[in-house]
């Protein structure tokens, strides 16, 4: 059924359009991007090939989320530097409405335009800035970024010429809250999109359409440097990958080397595929990165391991010269920043600050969600209660938070069906304090443990745990974690049309 049709002012192929909110469409033949008006169709000039994405959905696709039914009815490929991202124009219930849906990070983000609330023009903003949206409450910006419109596919809510450049900022809210400020291409006019993050199993897909670009099912990510086969372990979420063979790092869709490093020559403590059940949850751990800081004139690493579930999506195990962390994504929205930057509270607790430095991305094994690069830096502050740290991850006008707190060797090594006494109980936590759930038995051998590490570091044998106090700090950190970040790619939602 459509709700207007004619032909290509490019090629004559025939054009539909099927919602009254499409405003445009890019012509399946000739790749015209044809706009609609009271004076008929107009041929606004020719889009790029949409780029091969790791993308879980595509245009004609339908199904529900959180029980609504939808369907996909176009794609904008956008780009900040780092390689293309997809934002989806889609329908929901039968075409009463519509929005924006994007996938980042495990998880959907879905946004609708809501007219009539006035916010601050896009220089005035910056990231943990408060932006009230009438009647639905206050949202903390996280990201504030401009991207480059370099294709699109099927029908569009507006026109999305090639090259555009679209100003916007990504919000969180209570609640799962999520809001893109759309400033277009920063002239003055703005839209305000409000909705939801859900969770991935929240989204499903019942009917698939044709899928535009060819896409190669395999288990297995081909390396592009040395041909090696790497076993697929996250679906077709992952964006890069670090070869086990040889070490390139590269694109995965793009099928493209992006950073050369040494092959890795140890097992990774926790090794990559590896499946543990963490608080009743099964993950497999994709990734190792290690990362490094600089503390007057020293550097210090630390490795972090990446797991993934469907069910909840990602999470982080930090590594650090003394402790393994289990590192979990922190709304922004819920934090009381009032006293900041010298304290933060959270869920009734209240953080100090520790260290603010910045964090280096040294080496990746396994396969990442974020355009990764080998040196990338972010800048990390941590703010600790006890053993417990919340940390705070800015780059390039966009935060993350994350909350780490000490979890037990056994019980991951019980988790991972690894030797407890393995390489990594030298990395116990230094004070048995709260961790997520108790392992059990393996109190007796903690403490065992402690006590051994103790001595050690009596003995002054053990120069990492001098070094403990000042650079203790940049462990816990580590919010690869939550939404966005370097880590997030192209993220969130952008909300287009007009
Ligand atoms: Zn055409
Ligand atoms: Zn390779």
């Amino acid at each position: 059924m459509a709700v207007a049709q004619g032909t290509c002012p490019s090629c004559g192929a025939p054009i539909e359009f099927g919602v009254g909110s499409s405003i445009a469409k890019v012509c399946e033949f000739c790749r015209a991007t044809v706009v609609r008006s009271d004076r008929g169709l107009q041929n606004l000039g020719k889009v790029a090939e949409i780029a091969n994405t790791p993308s879980l959905i595509a245009v004609g696709d339908s199904g529900s989320l959180a029980g609504r039914p939808f369907e996909v009815l176009g794609r904008v490929q956008l780009d900040h530097g780092l390689g293309p991202w997809d934002e989806y124009y889609v329908s929901f219930d039968h075409g009463q409405a519509w929005g924006w849906l994007a996938y980042a990070q495990g998880h959907w983000y879905v946004t609708s335009a809501v007219p009539g609330l006035a916010i601050p023009p896009y220089g005035a903003l910056r990231p943990e800035m408060d932006i009230p949206l009438g009647q639905y409450g206050y949202f903390r910006v996280a990201e504030v970024r401009s991207g480059s419109i370099r294709s699109a596919e099927g029908e569009l809510p507006g026109a999305f010429p090639p090259g555009f450049t679209r100003y916007y900022a990504d919000c969180y809210g209570q609640n799962n809250g999520f809001a893109t400020l759309d400033y277009g291409d920063g002239s003055g006019a703005y839209s305000v999109f409000i909705g939801y993050v859900f969770g991935e199993p929240q989204l499903q897909v019942t009917q698939l359409g044709q899928r535009s670009v060819q896409k190669v099912k395999a288990a297995q990510i081909k390396c592009p440097q040395c041909g090696g086969e790497i076993p697929k372990l996250s679906g077709d979420r992952a964006e890069r990958v670090g070869c086990p063979y040889c070490g390139a790092v590269s694109d995965i869709a793009l099928q493209q080397v992006v950073a050369q490093q040494e092959a890795m020559l140890k097992t990774p403590m926790i090794p990559i595929g590896s499946r543990g059940t963490i608080e009743g949850v099964e993950y497999i751990c994709i990734a190792v990165v290690k990362r490094s800081s600089d503390f007057d004139g020293e550097r210090f690493g630390w490795e972090e391991f990446l797991l993934w579930s469907q069910g909840v999506g990602y999470r982080w195990l930090v590594k650090d010269e003394s402790s393994w962390m289990w590192v979990v994504p922190v709304n922004l929205a819920e934090l009381d920043l009032t006293s900041m930057p010298a304290q933060v509270t959270w869920g009734g607790r209240t953080f100090t600050s520790r260290n603010s430095n910045e964090a280096r991305v040294d080496y990746v094994l396994g396969e990442v969600y974020w355009k990764c690069q080998v040196g990338e830096e972010v800048e990390i502050q941590d703010f600790v209660h006890g053993s417990d740290v919340l940390s705070r991850e800015g780059v390039d006008g966009e935060v993350n938070w994350s909350y780490s707190s000490p979890i037990p060797w056994p019980m991951l090594a019980q988790a991972f069906g690894l030797p407890v006494d393995g390489p990594g109980a030298q990395f116990s936590p230094s004070a048995g304090s709260a961790t997520p759930s108790s392992g059990g038995g393996a109190t007796v051998l903690l403490l065992v443990i402690v006590v051994i590490v103790l001595l050690v570091c009596m003995l002054g044998a053990c120069g990492a745990c001098l070094g403990d106090g000042s650079s203790g700090s940049s462990s816990g950190g580590s919010g690869t974690t939550t939404g966005g970040g370097y880590y997030r790619s192209g993220s969130g939602s952008y909300g287009g049309g007009k």
